[in-house]
């Protein structure tokens, strides 16, 4: 495909808002691309965009990645018009104070900004340390309660405000990245495998999962109707590759070096094996990344749904995870979609699942 191309759709995953529960302007787009190349598509009454191609084959696989994304929620509005928010997923206060944010009106995008007590008038002792989250507010330059709570009464959503944004080499900036870069990897596979159907034998299953940073709730309902044999989570990952990190602790990822493919309880020994051979078989530089027990995706989840699915994790190296900047290698975008097209056209039913 042509940097173009590349860039168009993951910059209208990530321009479209999608706070866990807010999915739906983000799933418009997914539903879009998917009718383009899935014999079928459907919602589910949770949110989540299941799209199925070849869905009378065998075995019955699922790849998903979640779309939604951090926000804010507006809980209340003071006598000045200063909005204060409670998370939408886990954030690291540090990372706030400052921030531009966009609330998502009725009436479209409204800018904002994180205040924060600024520096000249901190006590000695509150210097040096990140504030607490009931410390910050939202500021949309509203003079009263009255006229803030006519444009974002309390239960509106925002997000940051952070597009887009090439560096140097293959590597792009944004909010929202954990886990776009995963769907839009998800969604460019299904386009390549719908290329290439007349080879493919398995029952393939896409899934955008919504509300995965407030508990891994989209995966669990959409196992229900989808039914895997085998599902393959496509999600970003933290990497050891800047300062500040310790490889001794957790292992050697680094981005633009390929997918990390997780080795542990939560993936099945046989998915892990058959994603090793797909990437050997295209060529593709991958990487490794031992995680024995939970892996905070939706992984941890999807293995133990209904009477089990046989799982497989991979990772987009990701750098400053949670924060209005994370980084990735559009390189690594690609590899993924690679691996999994291999993947899912070297399935058929005579694969053994059991460890
Ligand atoms: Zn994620």
């Amino acid at each position: 495909m042509e940097e173009e191309s590349h860039l168009s759709l993951l910059e209208e995953l990530i321009e479209r808002p999608s706070p866990s529960g807010f999915e739906q302007p983000v799933q418009e787009v997914v539903r879009r691309e998917c009718a383009r190349y899935a014999d079928q598509v459907t919602t589910d009454v949770h949110g989540n965009v299941i799209a199925a191609l070849h869905p009378e084959g065998r075995p019955r696989l699922m790849l998903t990645a979640h779309c939604d994304e951090l926000g804010l929620m507006v809980r209340y509005i003071d006598e000045q018009g200063f909005l204060y928010f409670a998370p939408i997923g886990s954030f690291d206060p540090a990372t706030l104070p400052g921030e531009r944010v966009l609330l998502h009106t009725a009436s479209g995008p409204v800018p904002g900004v994180i205040g924060v007590k600024p520096i000249h008038l901190q006590e000695e002792e509150e210097r040096g340390k990140a504030p607490a989250l009931k410390q910050l507010w939202i500021d949309i330059g509203a003079s009263s309660k009255k006229e803030a709570e006519e444009i974002a009464p309390p239960g509106t959503v925002a997000t940051r405000a952070a597009r887009l944004q090439p560096l140097r080499g293959r590597l792009v900036t944004a909010r929202g990245l954990d886990d776009k870069a995963g769907l839009y990897a998800v969604l460019e596979t299904l386009r390549q495998v719908s290329a290439q159907r007349e080879q493919l034998q398995t029952a393939l299953y896409v899934v955008s999962a919504v509300q995965e940073e407030i508990g891994f709730r989209g995966v669990r309902t959409s196992a229900y109707e989808v039914q895997p044999e085998l599902a393959i989570v496509v999600d970003v990952m933290p990497t050891a590759d800047h300062p500040q990190t310790s490889r001794q602790e957790i292992g050697d990822v680094r981005i633009g070096a390929g997918p990390a493919l997780t080795i542990g309880a939560h993936v099945n020994p046989r998915v892990y094996e058959l994603l090793v051979q797909a990437a050997r078989e295209a060529g593709l530089r991958y990487q490794l990344d031992p995680t024995p027990g939970r892996t905070s995706t939706d992984v941890d989840l999807l293995q133990v749904s209904r009477s089990g699915v046989a799982t497989g994790l991979v990772n987009i190296p990701c750098r400053y995870l949670h924060t209005g900047s994370e980084v990735v290698s559009l390189e690594d975008v690609e590899a993924t979609a690679t691996l999994l097209t291999r993947f899912a056209l070297a399935l058929n039913a005579e694969v053994n699942l059991i460890p």
